[in-house]
């Protein structure tokens, strides 16, 4: 899997992974989180791109904004796309929401992720308590609601999860 990572300088909280391996991490979201917490994110965003649901939600993108001729002519889809409609394609994947199912299978992999590389676990938690807190008084955070829904419900998951492991 090859990834690459790029910050966009906005006050936004915010985070997520292209098909291709492209992490997006949002300024504000750094912000907010410690280290150790952002990289549970990093984790999280990692699994969907590993389980391939960026890639679904793109397609859908693709072919709802785009047409469907260009998107059944396979192949590098993203290669022969305008900026305009790489945009507008990005946009998609910033607001798309995935299943709860999805969700719960990237938190799966992040924390896999944190543990793998020795980073504080429990961080996860701490993360998704930081953005349940945050919840409803920003216009910025419900786009990060809205494709990342109940925080807290995942916090307590993964509180769980940690505590059954140790
Ligand atoms: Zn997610």
């Amino acid at each position: 899997m090859k990834l690459n990572f790029k910050v966009y300088l906005t006050k936004e909280v915010n985070a997520f992974a292209a098909p291709d391996g492209s992490i997006r991490v949002y300024a504000g979201l750094m912000d907010l989180m410690t280290d150790d917490e952002l990289l549970s994110v990093i984790g999280h965003e990692i699994g969907h791109v590993k389980h391939g649901h960026s890639l679904n939600a793109l397609r859908t993108a693709y072919v709802a904004s785009a047409g469907r001729k260009a998107a059944s002519s396979a192949g590098g889809v993203v290669g022969n796309l305008a900026d305009s409609q790489l945009g507008a394609l990005t946009e998609a994947l910033v607001n798309n929401q995935f299943s709860q199912s999805q969700e719960t299978q990237a938190d799966d992999y992040g924390l896999e992720f944190m543990k793998k590389y020795k980073y504080k676990a429990a961080a996860m938690e701490t993360a998704f308590r930081k953005l349940a807190k945050m919840g409803g008084n920003s216009s910025f955070f419900d786009k990060m609601m809205s494709s990342h829904p109940d925080a807290a419900g995942r916090a307590d998951r993964v509180k769980d999860k940690l505590g059954k492991a140790g």
